[in-house]
């Protein structure tokens, strides 16, 4: 098991966002959560990453407990965040944006040969390495975020929302881009408020309800169930 959950409790003050969810993800996995607008999906990735540090409950990644560690420690370990909204930096260029996943790393020859990578992956980035962040189109801005994740070298990719305002046939060209990333060998954790396209591109997912897991199954068993299709695929 590369990463587990146990009985995960994180809460804002008195708001409890997370109630005690349970999540297993196995090395090799794409699996996503899905769920409303403030089911608790991002508090589950800032939980995971570091920057929110549960009441109760335990992260175990490897075997090993990561709760309560700092952030850049967990990205030393392998786990990267790319955040809801992409936040990268719109006044350095793709370049720079870039070097700055790869700050904590001291292998020259590695970060070269990742930074290849990215730039085969995304070749538009390749082509605008020197232009401004800030003036990439969203789907650019999104595939930027993600490369500048993929140069810390994570074995455990978080996105929050990566289809987030971006339009369905730059949403699907991301998407393979993210099977291509887990094909290569990195295990992903994806959250999304469209559930239709993250169950398509998932092996397994889990539903998330007011911050308790709702539901859990192959990506594509909860496409057919029924209470899926209701809630969260429109129909
Ligand atoms: P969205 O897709 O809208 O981001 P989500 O499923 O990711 O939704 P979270 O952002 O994890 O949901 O929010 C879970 C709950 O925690 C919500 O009730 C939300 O209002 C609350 N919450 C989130 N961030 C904060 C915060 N900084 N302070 C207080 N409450 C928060």
């Amino acid at each position: 098991m590369l990463l587990k959950l146990e009985n995960v409790k994180t809460y804002y003050g008195n708001i409890r966002a997370l109630k005690g969810i349970s999540i297993e993800i196995e090395e090799g996995e794409i699996v996503c959560l899905i769920g409303a607008n403030g089911a608790g999906k991002s508090t589950s990735l800032m939980t995971i990453s570091g920057v929110l540090t549960p009441v109760e409950g335990e992260v175990l990644y490897q075997g090993q407990s990561i709760t309560g560690l700092r952030p850049d420690k967990i990205v030393q370990q392998g786990i990267c965040q790319v955040p809801e909204g992409r936040m990268i930096f719109p006044l350095l260029t793709v370049s720079e944006n870039l070097d700055l996943g790869a700050y904590l790393r001291k292998d020259k020859n590695g970060v070269k040969a990742d930074l290849d990578r990215v730039f085969s992956l995304f070749p538009v980035l390749s082509d605008r390495r020197g232009q401004h962040g800030g003036t990439l189109s969203g789907g650019e801005q999104q595939m930027l975020a993600i490369g500048r994740a993929l140069m810390a070298r994570p074995r455990l990719l978080l996105l929050d929302e990566p289809s987030l305002g971006l339009a369905p046939i730059i949403v699907d060209s991301i998407f393979d881009i993210i099977r291509q990333i887990n094909q290569d060998g990195t295990t992903i954790l994806l959250v999304e408020q469209n559930a239709q396209v993250a169950l398509r591109f998932s092996h397994r997912g889990y539903v998330l309800e007011t911050g308790e897991i709702a539901l859990t199954g192959k990506a594509s068993d909860l496409l057919k169930n029924e209470e899926v299709r209701k809630a969260y695929l429109g129909e």
